[in-house]
């Protein structure tokens, strides 16, 4: 499908026109259109999905427009309630569109899974413990038992998931960490990489880890207990880049002062939670609109930008020698384009044919691009005319369009 995100006017239409626009150019159904202006969700699908369900409740789907992504036009589903939060990335990335648009890309779609060992009457080998020796000799043995067993625990893991390895994903790798000082005691923790290919992969992963904890606790002689994904998905990492000149920000003034901002979310938490919190703005809409996780989006966002032990910004942004402004971002991204919501949300499967993404890794790259993007906008709204005047004229045309029908 080709089509430009430019989007001239669209803006100014009606959101009745917007739709057909939408009908016209990704030839959707009647009922596709209807569950557009219904919410995608019916009763009973609901209370299917969740306990007690008692009713539905809709948030506006829009679309951000301008967004060019490894030199291809996306137009970007969103789903939320915030004002500016379309506006502000569609007009960031026509800002970068005019530079040639944003650089993304995804790592493979590997999600990491934990079997928590614990060992019945062992002690934590403080020093004065006179069992020292013998605690650390059994974590350690469990350790290389469990690695010299790491092609039968894959297989086993595998074994549970046979549609996934005949796609090409599954288990990857087994690594094994020792916490000897908890204050209940020494534990080991194994973790089981999997590949998860274009599903998030929530539970085909806890599915795997559950299928290799007996073998495990008998490889060990130890106790199982937790058994689930981390949401800390580090080895599931997407990135964005672009460069834009000053000029196209409003100059180089505006350009100083967005680096000024990125500098003190380097410095003080305060400023970086409010920071990534702009970034996940964007991400967590598109998260929505796709019938992605946000919780487990946020958790990993977060636990990724308190890695080093301080709580740091999701992005990064310098002036380059000529006074251009070089933007990045990098952030775990467990998202997929099948399995979850996305099975029976009708508007989410229209999101995906409108993102018309190929691969779980590819929504994670234009993601990352839309979190990059979002960015920019906060921060050259705080550089520029404050962040309220955007949000308050916003409000006042919607309160301009309901007062007149
Ligand atoms: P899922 O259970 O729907 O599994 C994905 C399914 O899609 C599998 O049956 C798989 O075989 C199938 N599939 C078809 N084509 C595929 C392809 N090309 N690639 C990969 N799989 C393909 O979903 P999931 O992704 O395993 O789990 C996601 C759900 O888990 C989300 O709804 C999430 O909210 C939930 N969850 C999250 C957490 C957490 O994040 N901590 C914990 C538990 C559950």
């Amino acid at each position: 499908m080709t089509y430009s995100s430019r989007l001239e006017g669209f803006y100014n239409l009606t959101a009745g026109q917007r739709i057909e626009w939408l009908a016209q150019v990704f030839s959707l159904e009647p009922s596709e259109v209807d569950a557009l202006l219904s919410g995608g969700l019916t009763i009973e699908q609901a209370d299917r999905l969740v306990e007690n369900v008692s009713g539905l409740y809709t948030l506006p789907f829009s679309v951000a427009a301008n967004f060019t992504i490894n030199d291809r036009d996306y137009l970007i589903p969103m789903v939320t309630e915030e004002p500016s939060i379309v506006a502000g990335s569609s007009h960031a990335a026509k800002i970068v569109r005019a530079s040639g648009g944003f650089h993304a890309s995804a790592e493979d779609p590997i999600l990491v899974g934990q079997i928590q060992v614990m060992f019945e009457g062992v002690e934590s080998p403080y020093e004065d413990s006179p069992r020292l020796v013998e605690t650390i000799e059994t974590l350690r043995s469990s350790h290389a038992k469990i690695i010299a067993a790491r092609a039968e625990l894959l297989e086993q893991a595998n074994n549970v998931h046979p549609n996934l390895v005949k796609r090409g994903g599954g288990a990857r790798d087994i690594s094994v960490r020792e916490f000897f000082h908890t204050r209940i005691g020494p534990m080991l923790v194994v973790y089981l990489a999997f590949d998860t290919r274009d599903a998030m992969g929530a539970n085909l992963v806890n599915t795997a880890c559950e299928a290799i904890a007996p073998r495990t606790a008998e490889l060990t002689g130890g106790r199982v207990n937790v058994r689930i994904l981390t949401n800390l998905s580090d080895r599931r990492l997407a990135r964005a880049a672009c460069r834009v000149t000053a000029d196209a920000l409003g100059g180089a003034e505006v350009a100083r002062l967005i680096v000024e901002a990125q500098v003190l979310a380097e410095v003080d938490r305060y400023r970086a939670a409010t920071h990534n919190k702009g970034i996940l703005n964007g991400i967590d809409a598109v998260a929505v609109a796709t019938g992605n996780d946000f919780r487990a989006l946020e958790a990993g966002a977060h636990a990724y930008a308190a890695r080093d032990g301080g709580y740091r910004p999701l992005t990064n942004w310098e002036l380059a020698s000529n006074g251009d402004l070089i933007g990045s971002i990098e952030l775990p991204l467990a998202v997929g384009i099948v399995g979850g919501l996305t099975r029976i949300h009708q508007v989410a499967q229209i999101a995906l044919r409108i993102l018309d993404v190929q691969s779980g890794q590819e929504l994670a790259a234009v993601m990352a691009a839309v979190g990059l993007a979002q960015n920019l906008a906060a921060l050259r709204a705080l550089a520029t005319e404050g962040i309220q005047k955007g949000h308050m004229s916003l409000h006042a045309r919607r309160l301009e369009r309901a007062s007149t029908g």
